[in-house]
């Protein structure tokens, strides 16, 4: 028992004694008993005191002799009685290690369930950061750090220090001092400009301060503004040939069709743009299935001489009528590992483009080697070349460089999309070189078919 706590029962009698004395009134019987007993509270203390360090002096000696080896000395009594106290001892000595042991046990499972809560919140994908009441950020997971951009401490910091962004700071004051929560949705601007989609709550029950939570939708919202502005194009093309085949249709209807001169003119626009119309539906139905991995390729090995010739066949017509020289220059030799279909549509694609662009009296040539295991086909053109800067979207659906000039030789625009869908699909590529005016070259790479002789052995 602490020194502190032996007083109370010894004091309590005295005290007892002179609250007796003061309520009999001032009675020198009275004082005495309560001055003698508080005579014997004190003796008692002292010699108890005495009493208590000398044993357990003794039964620190007891302890130190058996723990040497020598067996106790002195009367049966008080061995037995050192006995005693030795049990006494050994079983306090026993509730203190179980004592300690179950601390240990419960410190080991409050580390382990804090490492696996740091993996947890380390592993998410989501940045977490955890702000006292004051608003400073006392614990975050990595995923944030990536997200900030930050390598500066974290930890610390107010979210205006970390995030320039009001709305988010007033978030989190809103979290701590108010208790409540908010979802915003900021974009960091930079070098990595990114959308975060932000939860901010009270961290709840009794602990104060706040958590936010941040994912990044940039991906989602890039992959929205894709939707729209594809439905938006596809509206857009459909709506040109839609209107002009209405009008026609409609001043024939309203008497011109009477008119011999005018009639045979109109018919022939509405023929062209239903022709438009149902081109541009073949390519977006033929777009959305190459993306919807619908279309089951068939790979074969394909010569790409006569892949070459046929599609050069198709255009050869239109060539002519513009005086431009189509050369082929594949060997028959070269065969690679495609969708026969497929391939031909692609070179269909870039030849016809490549007349498309390039203006009369011009050239194309396809040319065909293997390089480096693969397949290379060049069909070159002297037209009018590409800008640098539209290089890198030109495979984009709907992008056009000229956007009047596409339409009026009658792209969709979605041509060198299909042409990068079915390389892929192919296991190949599609690259282009292109200088404004100096024409352009676009280049296929397909894996070879493996040689029969080598395929035998
Ligand atoms: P389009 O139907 O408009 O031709 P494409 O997807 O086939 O659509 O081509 C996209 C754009 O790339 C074209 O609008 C054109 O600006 C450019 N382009 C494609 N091929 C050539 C080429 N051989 N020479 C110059 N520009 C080209």
């Amino acid at each position: 028992m602490p020194p502190r706590l032996i007083l109370i029962p010894l004091l309590v009698p005295a005290l007892g004694a002179l609250a007796l004395f003061l309520l009999l009134g001032w009675r020198w019987d009275a004082l005495f008993v309560s001055l003698a007993t508080l005579t014997g509270s004190a003796l008692t203390l002292v010699v108890g005191r005495d009493t208590l360090k000398r044993q357990l002096l003794s039964l620190a000696r007891e302890v130190r002799t058996r723990a040497e080896g020598n067996p106790t000395t002195g009367h049966p009594k008080s061995r037995e009685r050192a006995d005693e106290r030795l049990e006494e001892v050994a079983s306090l000595q026993g509730a203190i290690d179980s004592l300690h042991q179950q601390l240990t046990a419960r410190n080991a499972g409050l580390n382990q369930e804090a490492r696996t809560l740091i993996a947890v919140l380390d592993g998410m994908a989501e940045g977490l950061w955890v702000t006292d009441v004051q608003g400073t950020v006392v614990r975050h997971n990595d995923a944030l750090r990536d997200m900030l951009q930050t390598a500066g401490a974290i930890v610390g910091q107010r979210p205006l220090a970390l995030v320039r962004n009001e709305a988010l700071n007033d978030a989190v004051t809103r979290a701590c001092r108010e208790g409540a929560s908010t979802r915003l949705e900021l974009t960091l601007e930079g070098l990595f400009h990114r959308t975060l989609a932000i939860r901010v709550t009270p961290l709840g029950g009794d602990l104060p301060g706040s958590a936010a939570v941040f994912h990044d939708v940039t991906e989602l919202r890039h992959l929205e503004k894709v939707r729209k502005d594809f439905v938006a194009n596809v509206s857009h093309e459909l709506r040109t040939p839609i209107t002009a085949i209405r009008g026609y249709a409609e001043t024939l209807q309203s008497g011109a069709l009477g008119d011999a001169v005018m009639a045979p003119k109109m018919v022939d626009i509405i023929h062209r743009q239903s022709e438009r119309l149902s081109e541009l539906v073949e390519d977006l139905l033929e777009l959305s299935r190459l993306e919807s991995r619908e279309v089951k390729l068939n790979v074969v090995d394909v010569p790409l001489s006569v892949a070459a010739s046929r599609a050069a066949e198709v255009v050869r017509h239109k060539a002519q009528g513009k005086k431009i020289t189509v050369e082929l220059d594949v060997p028959s030799a070269l065969v690679g590992r495609g969708d026969e279909r497929g391939l031909e549509q692609v070179l269909l694609n870039l030849l016809d483009n490549a007349v498309k662009y390039t203006p009369e009296g011009g050239r194309v040539k396809v040319t065909g080697s293997l390089e480096d295991g693969r397949c290379v086909v060049h069909v070159r053109d002297t037209g009018v070349g590409i800008e640098p800067r539209h290089l890198a979207r030109i495979f984009e659906r709907f992008y056009r460089v000229d956007k009047g000039r596409s339409r009026d030789m009658g792209g969709t625009g979605l041509g060198l999309s299909i042409v990068k869908h079915l390389m892929s699909a192919m296991g190949g590529e599609v690259r282009v070189e292109s200088q404004p005016n100096e024409g352009s070259v676009f280049t296929i790479f397909l894996p070879a078919a493996v040689p029969t002789a080598a395929r035998a052995g």
